[in-house]
């Protein structure tokens, strides 16, 4: 998961009055587990019946789940390992300092209800019994000088036993889940003061939280190992800088942010049950791990670090812990497919490179009794720890070389997705579902990678844009109601892809057609209740919402990322500016700016010439247009949009000199996109 998957909103489906066994309220001034505000409970708009063919479809995955848990299957323990080693659970809610709840351990309480071969019929059945896989919140014993609390967050923190205190690795996405989880262990565990962190990758929900976990003050004065892969720094600072507000968009569909917990909504995200929307920071590492493979004692503890860059995250490690007969996967692996493609939008993932590392993972967990990782409950014992490796490096390697075969046979991803499936061994296996990433949309990632968008048929290089397209397959249809009454007739048949198809072109042709819109709306829902992969339903599920009550009207502020983006370097921020210039606007104008930092001794020339704004770090430019002076802190509240113009002009921390209507025509020139953008509808 990335910065901008940051954005859930938790919708809350109860206001029931949260029990309070968490009972942290003393010590963190942060978390008032009772008293949050919550918001009223949201009924899911969808029609939320599920279609007869969709009730037939969910029927035969209720077969195959009941053969998962069957005695003797590869997946038969999952039940137990989830709860394997619990100490105590969890419930009531994590609130941010504005009493807004966070987090509701409680929101997926419906899970519980019926078992997954008789799951309601608007869930897939196997993503039923995911989300209940993935709702055992707890404190749990791993093996002995091991825990992990899982269900806190996204992702897991796992504490080790150190000669000093705990080593925490992957300290979640956000300091006030972070703290709760914390406040937890000790409440169970007795109190002991961290002794190192250490981060698995440059992933957000790895380290996000970190400040909850130790404050920067007690971090530096104890001077506490902070151990990371080579390259975090960079990556997890840089992060969809760039990119941020379309994928913040985007990530809005693929957790579902604005969808309600529910059995029509939203019932987890594949890796674990929902992303928590508090204060991300960061800590920097004082140990950065850089040979492919290196040992270290961090607190008494002997780590044996495996670097595996550029597979799940560009910069991460695995490591053993040969003393303890343990090894930590990282997100290498898990009880899903992961994403070769993530839908939020980012670059590919190299198939494999990561299947290779899994392979080099077999050799490495030699002597453990237990794997664990990031995400998703651990496997015990060396069979188990083999098969379950195993199936992951060949689900990879699989969906690779049969891709690769696709396209020198000459088949286009849309064509090798549709057919290809794991092998019978494979899919017996629920670890290698796509709960997260899914065969067909890592089929595309994979074309992706080699061969890039274009499938060499001509009439594809230069075709239509979309809304020019719709209009013109609506006319062929003979107008909006002839399409739609083909569209419903496919719906009906329970074609909801053709039905989607056909809807499609009717919406962007013209948004106002209501009965369109809802007909699609009815058809990506049933989509979304086949779909297996939780990101799947979300992006279904929301498009569907959107097309009924339209996009959202805020976007997720970056105030939040504050304490992360000071550690942002600048260059990024200006590739990012570079990047919001208003070409039109500009015309052949041209300008130059000195940006100067009065508490960093560093500056930057900017310059717009021939609709482009570059950037050099270099001193002041004697031929500026103007200067602006401004402290870090200041610019970093202005990239996150705490200070405006008028800030600017008036602030202490800034200083202006030459001509500051140019500086006005330069920040006049920069977009300000709202990331609300509407994503099915023109
Ligand atoms: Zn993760």
């Amino acid at each position: 998961m990335a910065l901008t998957a940051r954005l859930h909103r938790h919708p809350r489906p109860t206001l029931a009055a949260p029990r309070l066994r968490l009972g942290l309220t003393a010590t963190l001034g942060l978390l008032l587990v009772a008293g949050c505000s919550t918001t009223p409970r949201q009924e899911a708009q969808a029609g939320g019946k599920a279609h007869p063919a969709v009730q037939r479809a969910q029927a035969d995955v209720a077969r195959q789940v009941q053969q998962a848990d069957a005695p003797g299957s590869t997946n038969a323990n999952d039940a137990a390992d989830a709860r394997r080693g619990l100490i105590a659970a969890p419930s009531g809610q994590v609130c941010n300092e504005a009493g807004q709840v966070i987090w509701d351990f409680d929101a997926f309480a419906f899970l519980n209800g019926p078992a997954p071969d008789n799951a309601p019929d608007t869930v897939n059945p196997s993503l039923w019994r995911q989300a209940r896989l993935n709702n055992q919140a707890g404190l749990f014993k791993v093996r002995d000088g091991i825990w992990q609390l899982r269900g806190f967050d996204l992702s897991n923190i796992t504490l080790i036993q150190g000669k000093t205190g705990w080593i925490v690795v992957d300290t979640g996405t956000s300091r006030e889940t972070s703290a709760a989880a914390m406040a937890f262990a000790r409440q169970h565990l007795g109190a002991q003061a961290v002794s190192a962190v250490v981060y698995t990758h440059s992933h957000v929900d790895h380290f996000g939280g970190v400040l909850g976990v130790i404050s920067a003050d007690e971090a530096k004065a104890r001077q506490v190992p902070i151990v990371a892969p080579a390259g975090f720094m960079e990556e997890a600072t840089s992060e969809n800088v760039l990119m941020g507000t379309a994928m913040a968009r985007r990530a809005m569909y693929m957790y579902g942010s604005r969808l309600p917990a529910g059995a029509t909504g939203l019932v987890d995200n594949g890796l674990g049950k929902a992303v928590p929307f508090g204060r991300v920071g960061i800590l920097p590492p004082t140990l950065l791990v850089q040979q492919p493979r290196e040992e270290h004692v961090i607190d008494g503890v002997r780590f044996v670090f495996h670097n595996v860059p550029g597979s799940e995250a560009p910069s991460e490690f695995t490591f053993a812990l040969p003393e303890l007969q343990a090894f930590c996967g990282a997100e290498l692996m898990g009880h899903t497919l992961h994403n070769l493609y993530t839908l939020r939008g980012a670059k590919v993932r190299d198939a494999l490179r990561w299947s290779g590392y899994l392979d080099d993972a077999l050799k490495q967990v030699e002597g453990s009794e237990v794997v664990f990782t990031q995400h998703h409950w651990p496997v015990w014992g060396p069979e188990r720890i083999r098969g379950f490796i195993e199936h992951q490096r060949d689900a990879y390697q699989f969906i690779h070389d049969q891709t690769v075969r696709g396209m020198n046979a000459g088949l286009t991803a849309p064509e090798i997705a549709e057919t290809l499936k794991l092998p019978t061994a494979l899919q017996q296996d629920f670890a290698v579902h796509g709960y997260y990433g899914t065969v067909k949309h890592n089929v595309k990632a994979v074309y992706q990678f080699y061969l890039g968008w274009y499938d060499a048929n001509p009439a594809n290089l230069d075709a239509p844009p979309p809304v020019a397209a719709a209009k013109g397959y609506v006319a062929l249809a003979g107008g909006p109601e002839a399409l739609r009454a083909s569209a419903q007739k496919a719906f009906d048949a329970g074609d909801f892809r053709w039905a989607a198809e056909l809807l499609k072109h009717a919406v962007y042709a013209d948004p106002s057609d209501k009965a369109a819109r809802e007909l699609l709306a009815r058809s990506f829902e049933q989509m979304g209740f086949l779909a297996e992969s939780a990101p799947w339903r979300n992006v279904y599920l929301s498009g569907a919402l959107e097309l009924r009550d339209g996009p959202p009207t805020q976007a997720q502020s970056r105030v939040a990322f504050a304490e992360l983006l000071q550690h942002t370097p600048i260059e990024r921020f200006l590739e990012a500016m570079a990047a919001s210039l208003n070409a039109e606007k500009v015309g052949d104008a041209r300008l130059t700016i000195n940006l100067a930092f009065s508490d960093l001794k560093e500056s930057h020339v900017l310059r717009v010439a021939n609709g482009v704004l570059r950037h050099e770090a270099a001193p002041p430019a004697a031929d500026a247009d103007a200067t602006l002076t401004v402290t870090h802190p200041f610019f970093v509240r202005m990239v996150t949009g705490q200070v405006g113009g008028l800030g600017l002009l008036t602030s202490s921390d800034t200083k202006i000199d030459g001509s500051r209507l140019a500086l006005g025509r330069f920040f006049g020139w920069l977009d300000k996109p709202a990331g609300t953008f509407p994503i099915v509808t023109r």
